[in-house]
């Protein structure tokens, strides 16, 4: 049984396994770049070992050390998180050859599920529907043309190798097929050095749903439901939630069963997302498999109640699931948004710097995933993400009022971060009436832009904030008077109160 994990990560997902790690008994140990010596993932472990300088090539991507500090530390297993080495087949390989386990699927599901063209090929055999295109790289663009007519435009250009919302072109008409596979092509080789590319058909006002699964090593599988992540930008998920509001019991479980039968194929265990792209008519295809943990794992967690990690440490440990597909069902609706240290009011620029003050939203049906505290300096090494906010609630109307009572509570200052614009997502008609698609922030630019004047209500708890660390640095100042200077005080911020910038 394992009873010490290298958590081979950083930032929120980092501290998260460590939580489950932690209630399970289990020690952890960190590794961390020389930027993130003092990072929270470091403080919360019991062990916590430097493997490298920032640049994540150089340390959070070193297999040798991770493995090295595996050996040292004497921990017997290794949580790759997501991202970095996550999906990465020979890093699962390496520790089956040093005798360390692997918290994740087999380097062969990680294999066939990595290389879209392969996973293609894979889910036409299982019989999982696959969005129609073409199972071999693009070779001759001549041919690629020819195909193209044949399936129609507009269709998507895709990298096999891709990931991140990268090597990916739509191309709406003939004449600029040529430009649209070169470059993907080389943003496929400049990200993931594979250029290989293949067409799918593009999907008019899409939908993406993806199921979680989770399989044991002995051939149990099991799917948790559907998340809807469609409110995307630039193909990367800004909220998620589960139930899917264009859900209906019947298309659930047909997908539900083809996600099954998708993990099957490939003999999965462990946790795994099927992710599907999904038309107007709920005609459902697959889209590719990831085979770790995702970033938005906790809505699932909440809805089906199920802690995915300790199942994936269980997995590992070769127990048979502890329940059987009858046994699952979906409780109530939750709702992720994903907070950045970016800019939402300049282009999203990402915002790295110290953070000068955090007030974590807390109280009924709240979860936060993050990992800053007040004077962390957020790197500009890595993924700019600060934290996660989920919200569940009975129905999806309460849990969009508790996820705004939360954005409204939530205040970091030092940093610019996506806040607002989330809390702008959130009073989007078509968001309130759960009618959206892969468009949707496009469609409704309008009602993201910035606002002129922070709202009243938002002004007065930042005011707040800074009144009150004004008071406490004049109460420092003046021990013994604290009473009469809040009293003038008072006037004074009443005055000053429109010049105030956070
Ligand atoms: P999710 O579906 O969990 O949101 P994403 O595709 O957004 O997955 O990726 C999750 C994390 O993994 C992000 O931090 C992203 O930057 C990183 N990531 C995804 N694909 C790759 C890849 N091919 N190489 C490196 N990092 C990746
Ligand atoms: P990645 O590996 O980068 O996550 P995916 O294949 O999962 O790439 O696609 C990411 C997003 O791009 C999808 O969620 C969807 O919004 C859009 N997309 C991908 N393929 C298609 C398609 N064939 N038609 C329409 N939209 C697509
Ligand atoms: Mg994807």
């Amino acid at each position: 049984m394992i009873k010490k994990v290298l958590v081979a990560n950083r930032g929120e997902i980092a501290i998260r396994v460590m939580r489950s790690c932690r209630e399970m008994g289990i020690e952890t140990v960190a590794v961390y770049s020389d930027v993130d010596r003092k990072a929270m993932h470091v403080r919360y472990a019991d062990d916590a070992y430097p493997i490298g300088p920032a640049p994540s090539s150089e340390s959070y991507l070193r297999m040798d050390k991770i493995i090295e500090v595996a050996k040292l530390s004497g921990a017997d297993a290794i949580h790759p998180g997501y991202g970095f080495l996550s999906e990465n087949a020979r890093f699962a390989e390496l520790c089956q050859k040093e005798g360390i386990i692997f918290i994740g699927p087999s380097p062969y599901a990680i294999n066939t599920m990595g290389d879209k063209i392969t996973a293609r090929k894979t889910m036409i055999a299982a019989g999982v529907p696959v969005v129609p295109g073409t199972t071999e790289p693009i070779r001759d663009i001549k041919k690629a043309i020819e195909v193209i007519k044949g399936i129609g435009l507009p269709v998507m250009i895709k990298a096999s190798a891709g990931g991140g919302g990268k090597g990916m072109r739509l191309v709406k008409r003939e004449e600029d097929i040529v430009n649209a596979v070169s470059s993907a092509r080389s943003e496929a080789k400049a990200s993931f050095g594979d250029d290989a590319v293949y067409i799918e058909k593009y999907i008019s006002s899409p939908h993406h749903i993806e199921f979680q699964v989770l399989g044991d090593q002995h051939g149990n599988i099991v799917h948790l439901f559907e998340r809807e992540c469609s409110v995307q930008r630039r193909h990367q998920k800004v909220v998620e939630e589960t139930p899917s509001p264009i859900m209906t019991p019947e298309v659930r479980m047909k997908m539900g069963a083809d996600a099954v039968a998708a993990a099957r194929a490939v003999d999965y265990y462990g946790a795994g997302t099927i992710e599907f792209i999904v038309d107007d008519n709920l005609n459902y295809y697959f889209l590719e498999m990831n085979t770790r943990l995702q970033v938005e794992h906790p809505i699932t967690e909440r809805v089906v109640g199920v802690d995915l990690v300790k199942q994936q440490i269980n997995i590992a440990n070769g127990l048979p699931l502890e329940f059987k597909q009858e046994d699952l069902s979906q409780n109530g609706h939750a709702i992720e948004v994903r907070i950045y240290a970016e800019d939402p009011d300049n282009n999203f620029m990402p915002s790295p710097g110290i953070i000068k003050h955090i007030t974590e939203p807390l109280g009924l049906g709240v979860r936060h995933d993050g990992y800053a505290y007040v004077g962390y300096e957020i790197p500009m090494y890595y993924d700019p993400m600060i934290s996660k906010l989920i919200v569940w609630g009975e129905t999806r109307k309460d849990a969009i009022a508790r996820l705004k009572r939360a954005l409204y509570a939530y205040k970091i200052t030092g940093v610019k971060t996506s806040i607002p614009y989330l809390h702008r997502i959130m009073e989007v008609p078509a968001f309130i009436e759960g009618r959206y698609n892969t468009h949707f922030i496009e469609e409704n630019q309008q009602y993201l832009q910035p606002r002129a004047v922070c709202t009243e209500r938002c002004m007065d708890v930042a005011a707040i904030t800074a009144f009150v660390d004004y008071i406490t640095k004049l109460e420092r100042l003046q021990p013994d008077k604290p009473q009469k200077h809040l009293g003038n005080n008072w006037k004074d911020f009443g005055r000053k109160r429109s010049v105030l910038r956070f």
